[in-house]
């Protein structure tokens, strides 16, 4: 049975990854972080989302000598000249706080008129094979940053976010499978899952 290290703490994520790439690659164990003996995670200071998603597989290949996948994922905000981008989890300052980080994009948006509101997240997911092989796919969603706080599903900003593709509803008001068929995340994971394979041969 083919197995993947997915090197991430974020069980939500965790749980989002699991489900797209379970429905594309049957058969697929994934092992998470808690799986594999624990090692130092590296410091995510890539200046890309691309380069963040590499430099965390090859840490978890160099650690457990397994293929490894690992993302890294933000907002990107037009008024704010793409930030917080790859800044997205610690936007508001250590220690991560996903509230206060919406408190402050809210308050750095707060004379946006709406026509100027939109942002995208991106993810870009890096496969890494212990023989050095490396492959990384990115995904989008566009939409734009509402005014107020709103739904209960996601994390981080979905709270925040109206996508293009499903107006009036922010993607924390939609449903899981909803959300994966749209995000960012969903995209990358379903340019990897056709690869992916091939790639664990
Ligand atoms: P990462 O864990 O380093 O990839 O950081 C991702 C951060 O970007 C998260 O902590 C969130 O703040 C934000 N983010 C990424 N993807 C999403 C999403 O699907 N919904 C909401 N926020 C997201």
């Amino acid at each position: 049975m083919p197995e993947i290290h997915l090197a991430s703490r974020n069980a939500k994520k965790i749980a989002e990854m699991e489900r797209i790439l379970a429905a594309h690659v049957p058969g697929l164990r994934v092992l998470g972080l808690d799986d594999v003996t624990s090692y130092d995670e590296p410091v995510e200071d890539a200046p890309t989302f691309e380069g963040n998603a590499v430099l965390k597989a090859r840490a978890g290949v160099a650690a457990t000598g397994l293929a490894t996948i690992a993302d890294d994922s933000g907002l990107c905000v037009d008024a704010l000249n793409g930030m917080p981008g790859v800044l997205s989890a610690r936007w508001s300052g250590p220690p991560k706080d996903d509230a206060r980080n919406n408190r402050l994009l809210l308050d750095q948006l707060a004379d946006v008129p709406d026509e100027r509101r939109g942002a995208h997240f991106t993810c870009a997911v890096a496969v890494v094979l212990p023989g050095g092989r490396e492959h990384v796919v990115e995904g989008r969603m566009t939409g734009s940053v509402i005014r107020e706080v709103r739904g209960e599903g996601g994390f981080g900003y979905d709270v925040l976010f109206v996508a293009d593709d499903r107006p009036g509803l922010t993607t924390a008001e939609l449903g899981k499978d909803e959300k994966d068929a749209i995000s960012h995340r969903g995209a990358a994971l379903r340019a990897l899952a056709p690869v992916l394979p091939d790639l664990l041969a």
